[in-house]
């Protein structure tokens, strides 16, 4: 994995190390000499990390790293602080800044590209989510960055797991207080009971008596229903290899015993904001996408969606020399509706229209509405006289009842017109369309309330008999 990391310190030489040492394996890397340039860098996109020492002067590295997270176009970089001492009120100071991660002085190789590897992994799942997301903006969906900023990283739904019942009990009494805890000792069970809860986060120990911690996290990962969960390993710290395994196995953030109640609490926080930050993106990502797909007063289809799947249908139909027919469905005065019962007395009727029009054909068939009380149903596999058969169904259901509206009661007679073409040979989408709704026109002015034919569909030949080539 390649990426720009940008090396951050106010002595040359510490710049200068970093930089060849990160170089030797491949990262293309930039400098600051002080906080001020790195945010400029940040700022125009010139990065994908930072990794920052932390005493310089002027702006010191706590600094930057607030500023970097709380900028729109800097707060999704991860950030690692380096530390002169190793000290946990440091650590905590760094977190609450919103530090990802830290590395002590003097720097110890395999920590640093363990540590970088995990959080550009992190990064290019989360930039993803932002890329589509970008792409499908506009659509009135919660701002997730916005949301991210708020949040204050308490009241998560956490699992601990460790087969020692002090450290368990001390664990669970310190989080308690922000947090909804649950407790296992058993690592086997733990990984049964984080798929059967919806959890946030697990916290495990990686040195059971029995059991091998670092199975009972790549079972966690690779778990469907469990996959997304933040998870943080702990871990004496004479284990460091294993440690290093843990975040490979894609493990977010690890502790060492004795553990710091504070620093416990702080690199929880910081999952838990990161967990659903990437939460909210999917989210929202899957709305908008639904959004972009749907008419939201009818929940059919929209022209979008219409044009593109129709495309494919198609091809599919050519490819499989089966038939596909076109009905094209307009309601009749439809504007005169409008004037009589207002805006929301029209959205009622395309609404109940829209459930008509489902009730009488099958799921597996194309329904969308194409604009204004203009509606589309594509048929696969089906000739024009059953395409016929299902336009008589559908005029009859609508002209039958009238129209429910929201004032109590009241109900409005609606009739509608409709224009059916099969696909002919070496036709295109275009065509077909073109035809359908040539049929409507004839329908409109011979009288509305009707179903018409495309004038050159041919007539009455059975569908097996029909050459699609
Ligand atoms: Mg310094």
């Amino acid at each position: 994995m390649t990426a720009r990391i940008l090396v951050v310190d106010d002595h040359i030489a510490n710049v200068k190390l970093l930089e060849a040492r990160l170089g030797a394996e491949y990262f293309e890397v930039l400098t600051a000499l002080n906080g001020a340039d790195a945010l400029t860098f940040a700022e125009t996109g010139q990065c994908d990390l930072v990794i920052s020492d932390v005493m310089m002067p002027g702006m010191d590295g706590y600094e930057l790293c607030r500023l970097l997270k709380a900028g729109a176009s800097t707060a999704h970089l991860p950030v690692v602080l380096v530390t002169a001492l190793d000290q946990p009120a440091d650590r905590v100071r760094g977190l609450d800044a919103g530090a990802d991660d830290f590395l002590t002085k003097p720097i110890d190789e395999t920590a640093l590209f363990a540590r970088v590897r995990s959080l550009l992994r992190l990064k290019a799942v989360t930039d993803e989510l932002r890329a589509r997301l970008v792409t499908s903006r506009g659509l009135g969906t919660a701002d997730p960055f916005a949301q991210a900023a708020r949040d204050d990283g308490k009241g998560g739904r956490i699992l601990l797991v460790d087969d020692r019942a002090p450290a368990l009990e001390r664990l669970r009494q310190t989080l308690a207080p922000h947090h909804v805890v649950s407790v296992e000792r058993d690592p086997q069970k733990a990984v049964f009971t984080a798929a059967q809860t919806d959890y946030d986060m697990v916290i495990a120990s990686l040195d059971f008596k029995d059991a091998d911690g670092l199975r009972l996290f790549s079972q966690v990962r690779s778990l469907e229903r469990t996959r997304q969960l933040a998870l943080l390993a702990i871990a004496e710290p004479h284990d460091r290899a294993r440690i290093l395994r843990a975040l490979d196995l894609g493990v977010n953030d690890y502790l060492m015993r004795p553990i710091d109640r504070n620093e416990l609490l702080a690199r929880v926080r910081t999952q838990l904001r990161r967990k659903r930050y990437s939460d909210r993106l999917r989210d929202t990502l899957q709305t908008s996408l639904e959004l972009s797909v749907r008419d939201p007063l009818t929940g059919l289809s929209n022209r979008r969606y219409f044009d593109a799947h129709a495309a494919t249908l198609l091809t599919e139909a050519v490819r499989q020399r089966r038939p596909l027919s076109l009905m094209m469905l307009d309601l009749d005065r439809f504007k005169s509706i409008n004037d009589t019962y207002g805006h929301q007395g029209g959205d009622a009727v395309l609404s109940e229209f829209a459930q008509r029009i489902a009730s009488a054909i099958r799921g597996e068939h194309l329904i969308a509405r194409l604009g204004g009380e203009e509606f589309a149903v594509l048929m696969q596999d089906t000739a024009i006289d059953a395409v016929e058969r299902a336009a008589e169904r559908i005029r009859q259901l609508v002209a039958a009842v009238p129209m429910q509206l929201p004032q109590a009661g009241r109900a409005a007679p609606v009739t509608v017109s409709i224009g059916i073409a099969e696909l002919i040979p070496s036709e295109t989408l275009e065509g077909l369309i073109a035809r359908a709704d040539a049929a409507l026109y004839a329908a409109k002015s011979t009288g509305r309330n009707r179903v018409v034919r495309a004038a050159d569909s041919r007539v009455d030949t059975p569908a097996t008999a029909r050459q699609i080539a």
